[in-house]
């Protein structure tokens, strides 16, 4: 999956998405990255975020709204990030006694970002003024 979220020079955001889902996954199933609040959700007065993992999982929580939520709450958006996952995360262990493999990317309307993953992921940063940088992120808040 390919998350994405951008923003333009005159303030306006948007979030994308791309997924091939997941691996055998059975005719007709709809996994989380297209689903509004969960794959994605941006909001340009305040941000944007697009997740991925396990669909079955992410289906089980609003994720990127809960991200965007809490950059409204004054969170930078790297603090929202962990936040987000490692509750998330939380969440998901009590419910049926194991992690979920996630990953996240969120950037608020300042163009200041987040990264965060409990597995290993790429993730790519691009301005207008800058040199695309390359993150490979490893779990840790
Ligand atoms: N999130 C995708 C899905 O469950 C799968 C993935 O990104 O690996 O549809």
């Amino acid at each position: 999956t390919i998350g994405m979220v951008v923003l333009d020079t005159k303030g306006s955001m948007a979030v994308g998405t791309s997924s091939s889902g997941l691996f055998m996954k059975k005719e007709g199933r709809i996994g989380d990255s297209p689903l509004s609040g969960s794959g994605f959700y941006c909001d340009s007065e305040i941000g944007g975020a697009a997740a991925t993992g396990l669909g079955e999982d992410l289906m089980k929580g609003c994720l990127s709204y809960e991200i965007v939520r809490l950059m409204k709450e004054g969170l930078h958006p790297q603090e929202a990030a962990n936040k987000a996952l490692y509750d998330f995360d939380e969440k998901l262990k009590k419910l049926r006694g194991k992690s979920g493999a996630m990953s996240l990317v969120c950037m608020n309307n300042q163009g200041e970002w987040g990264i965060a993953t409990n597995v290993e992921f790429s993730f790519v940063v691009g301005t207008d003024t800058e040199e695309v940088e390359i993150y490979v992120a490893n779990p840790g808040p």
